[in-house]
């Protein structure tokens, strides 16, 4: 118990903003902590091309359902804070457990995919069960699309009663479980970064969802009427950071199923080994012909005489060989 609050008041401690975080320029004039000084800033644009597959690399989450709980709501926070749900982290064979310490929304989406900004991010809190002052955190990013319907893990936040400011809503039976199943070892982009609002802390080690999630108008406008299509909070401009530079750091794909990149190298692999054993099949029935020439079919060769019967022809400079009959007529 006493380690439990310890490790919530660390964390706490590392996330603290501190009250107002100011999005009137998306965070680009921010100078808390490493905000403005640090190499490994996020959220970042992520630049599909240049991403590597990682090796070796799972992350599992398992979440339990919140039967009965709260969700807050204050200028650009928009959070639900609940400790059911662990992160399984493997890499190399090293294991980490880490725990849910609460889940938020920006919008528009933080992390860039090639260049372009989505409607909507959701971002799951994790911390270290061994060193609290790690965190983990899972973008999930979202699209508008017209008549989708409606996203039960979102239905069930009832964001509808949170309509002043602050407030705090009730919620019940939010799916956790089927949430975090969706996506646990799907593909994921992996990187490590900061906390995206100050004091923008880089202790995190970010994953954000490959797949775009879909939303329909109506779920969307939820957020969006919080921040992005709210002229009074940040002019309008939601509650998304500016994206940071990459520097030296690099983009991994990791988990799913296996990759196109990875069954294509597999299949010309294989399409190798099988050319592979037939050429040294043929050159090995090729060799043996040649060290047994009267296994040679004999009606497709002539014999060439001696160079001494065939004066003036001093390209034959050898006893005899054995010549297609083809050849042996342009002689
Ligand atoms: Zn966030």
């Amino acid at each position: 118990m006493i380690g439990k609050f310890i490790l919530l008041l660390i964390f706490l401690l590392i996330t603290s903003t501190h009250g107002h975080v100011c999005y009137k320029h998306e965070g680009a004039d921010w100078e808390t902590g490493a905000c403005a000084s640090g190499s490994r800033q996020s959220p970042i644009n992520i630049v599909t091309a240049n991403v590597r597959e990682a090796q070796d690399v799972e992350l599992y989450i398992s979440g339990t359902d919140i039967t009965t709980g709260s969700i807050h709501y204050h200028d650009h926070e928009l959070k639900v804070t609940y400790a059911g749900a662990t992160a399984k982290y493997t890499s190399d064979d090293e294991e980490s457990e880490w725990a849910l310490a609460q889940f938020h929304y920006h919008a528009p989406a933080e992390h860039r995919i090639d260049g372009k900004t989505h409607d909507l991010e959701m971002h799951s809190v994790f911390v270290s069960k061994t060193d609290p002052g790690q965190l983990l955190v899972v973008g999930v990013i979202y699209e508008l699309e017209q008549g989708y319907e409606d996203d039960e893990f979102i239905a069930s936040l009832a964001l509808e009663n949170l309509v002043s400011n602050p407030a705090t809503g009730h919620i019940e039976n939010v799916p956790m479980e089927n949430f975090y199943n969706k996506f646990s070892n799907t593909k994921m982009y992996n990187y490590k970064g900061s906390l995206t609002t100050p004091p923008c802390t880089e202790s995190v080690e970010w994953f954000v969802v490959k797949e775009i999630q879909k939303i329909n108008p109506s779920q969307l406008g939820k957020f969006t009427g919080k921040w992005a299509g709210l002229s009074s909070f940040a002019d309008g401009k939601g509650s998304n950071r500016v994206a940071m530079d990459l520097n030296r750091r690099k983009v991994f794909e990791t988990g799913g199923e296996e990759t196109t990149s990875s069954i294509a190298f597999s299949f010309l692999f294989i399409a190798f080994l099988v050319i592979s054993v037939v050429e040294i099949g043929l050159a090995a029935v090729f060799t043996l012909k040649l060290k047994n020439p009267k296994s040679v079919p004999s009606q497709n060769f002539v014999k060439v005489a001696e160079s001494s019967e065939n004066e003036g022809t001093d390209k034959l400079d050898f006893d005899y060989k054995y010549f297609k009959r083809s050849r042996s007529k342009e002689i």
